[in-house]
């Protein structure tokens, strides 16, 4: 069987790798689940995730997705690299109905392959950046529209905390070697209340073993029901909104917050948005007390949120209370010190009142996290001004 030679030949150049545990629960109870072509899918008895285990290293997927070459594939008999009018016009009116739950600003997309999707949303208007772990792929995006993606795994492309409004990640989650480890770094880096948009394909139940979403094995790793999708998305912090089932699985959550009062996830999401929007509303119209209470009550409830306590202490320094907005940011760096925007409005209120040295202790803080990108060569700048 010619399948079954593919296999020995990958077994002999690459190292297998045993997971013995769920990669989304971490339970040790998993079963064999179904075989394909001589691969073994297991499902964990705590959950019910289903993924490939054993399965290749992590170099095997390096090699296979990094040259240009892996964008030749047919979607309805031409290749995807020459299809790029006709995914540009449907990710335009994707893009219309999610901004119809979140408005226009920072977007991410996490394997971002030739940037189709990238290059719809900045033509709308979005600030776009990508993350790809094909080398082939980023440098055809790059070429073709100009957008600068990152090659490699998000963890390692330095992104700051609460930076982005949207994440998009369309067929990626299925091929990743740790899909909680992603979702974690995708609760990072959104904002409270930001929006995530996944999609992969849709294994119906776990009874489907005759899905042809088996069939793209060993690419694939993890195949998610509704109810598996949702609960990864749960653990990692996020509360799900809407799920759209066809041939794929659509899921769109939002980045839920943090609160020690408010257990019940969407409630607190609710609250905060609340009196958000409360709170930027008594600002505006210039009723700066009442718009200072607000915040001083979401700092007492989201006390452990360093994204929100970033924005309040940004807000503080807008109304004037220097004193107490460098306060709430310092403690926020203390919690997560990857807060770009935190750091820079430190920065700017410590020289304003003349305390100019522990702005480098920061920055060189910030530095030890980041590689060489676009914020950290921002941050070095405004430091060095
Ligand atoms: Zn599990």
């Amino acid at each position: 069987m010619k399948e079954m030679k593919e296999i020995q030949e990958i077994i002999q150049s690459y190292s297998m790798v045993h997971l013995n545990k769920c990669p989304v629960c971490v339970g040790e109870n998993i079963m064999p689940w179904h075989r394909v072509n001589g691969w073994i899918l297991k499902e964990c008895s705590c959950c019910g995730f289903v993924f490939l285990d054993p399965r290749p290293d992590r170099s095997y997927y390096k090699n296979l997705y990094d040259p240009l070459s892996q964008y030749e594939y047919l979607v309805d008999g031409v290749q995807y690299m020459k299809k790029e009018k006709d995914f540009i016009d449907a990710y335009n009116n994707w893009l219309a109905d999610i901004e119809k739950m979140i408005s226009k600003g920072t977007l991410l997309e996490i394997g971002s392959a030739l940037g189709y999707f990238l290059e719809a949303a900045r033509r709308r208007g979005w600030e776009v950046y990508g993350v790809e772990v094909s080398s082939g792929g980023v440098r055809c995006c790059k070429e073709r529209y100009g957008i600068d993606v990152f090659c490699g795994e998000i963890k390692e492309a330095g992104i700051p905390s609460g930076y982005f409004d949207c994440i998009v990640t369309l067929h990626t989650l299925e091929h990743v070697y740790d899909p909680m480890e992603l979702m974690s770094e995708c609760y990072r880096v959104l904002r409270p209340g930001g929006l995530i948009v996944i999609e992969i394909p849709y294994l119906k139940s776990v009874d489907a073993r005759n899905s042809n979403v088996l069939d793209d094995i060993p690419m694939h790793l993890n195949f998610f029901t509704v109810e598996t999708l949702e609960m990864l998305l749960n653990r990692a912090g996020f509360v799900c909104l809407e799920i759209a089932k066809g041939e794929n699985l659509q899921i769109y959550a939002k980045r839920a917050v943090n609160s020690q009062s408010i257990h019940d996830k969407s409630k607190a999401l609710s609250v905060y948005e609340r009196m958000l929007s409360t709170g930027e509303e008594f600002f505006k119209k210039g009723l700066y007390l009442e718009s200072l209470r607000m915040f001083n009550i979401m700092k007492d409830l989201f006390e452990n949120d360093a994204a929100i306590l970033n924005n309040i202490g940004a807000v503080l320094w807008a109304i004037g209370e220097q004193e107490q907005a460098m306060r709430v940011i310092e403690h926020a760096l203390k919690i997560d010190c990857r807060y770009w925007d935190g750091l820079i409005n430190l920065i700017h209120m410590q020289r304003q009142v003349g305390r100019d040295l522990v702005t480098h202790q920061y920055v060189k803080l910030f530095g030890g996290e980041y590689s060489d990108n676009v914020w950290s060569r921002k941050l070095q700048e405004i430091a060095e001004a």
